[in-house]
């Protein structure tokens, strides 16, 4: 039985290594001779049959499932299970993991926490607030450079949330990300650049507030 942490959340934006710190962890686990397992959903196509693969080319083996409830099925001899892509899963992952943290295993979820609209995507802010430790990792913006991309920018038009692929996604960071227009903030808000700059002065404030 384990002690700890039982639910781990790798999130982040495309290309920002969540899959390999996935299988980091797992091969930690493997080396201390705990039984592990790592699931992805079928729904992911890219990685070859039966592997979880990370753009820098580690692998380790996975098991393929078509929905979130087969997990339940092959994981019983488990003590350490990898989820990669969770935000593939469906809302039933919720209640699986749950599941799993009841039988006092320890869950390792990757995935994607915002679609290409710069949305929570699927079941994913759930786990968030279920989790014993998240780590959100962000990437390099392919267009700018910076250390901070934490969004993914879909360079193909489609209104589908889910559109699998690789060359059609780019890491950006907030500055750079430009999602579609239906999506973009509206709200009015002042132009900073050209906004008077008022200097509150906080002993002032806190006078006003006494005398209120
Ligand atoms: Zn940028």
């Amino acid at each position: 039985m384990l002690t700890g942490y039982r639910l781990e959340m790798i999130i982040g934006c495309m290309s920002a290594g969540k899959s390999s710190e996935l299988i980091r962890r797992i091969e930690r686990a493997r080396l201390a001779y705990l039984p592990t397992i790592i699931f992805r959903p079928a729904i992911d196509t890219r990685s070859k049959p039966d592997h979880v693969e990370s753009r820098n080319g580690q692998t380790s083996q996975a098991i393929v499932v078509e929905n979130a409830r087969d997990i339940l099925k092959y994981s019983s001899h488990a003590v350490v299970i990898g989820l990669d892509e969770c935000q593939f899963f469906g809302e039933d992952i919720i209640d699986v993991v749950l599941t799993l943290v009841k039988q006092r295993k320890k869950i390792i979820c990757a995935g994607l926490d915002l679609d290409y609209r710069g949305k929570p995507f699927g079941p994913v802010p759930h786990l968030l607030a279920l989790a014993d430790r998240v780590d959100k990792l962000c990437a390099v913006c392919r267009k700018c450079g910076s250390d901070f991309a934490s969004r993914t920018q879909r360079s193909v038009q489609s209104n589908e949330q889910i559109l699998v692929g690789d060359s059609e996604y780019e890491a950006r960071c907030i500055d750079c990300f430009e999602p579609p227009s239906e999506f973009q903030l509206k709200l009015d808000l002042p132009d900073l650049r050209t906004q008077e700059i008022i200097v509150i002065n906080p002993h002032v404030v806190t006078q006003n507030l006494a005398k209120a």
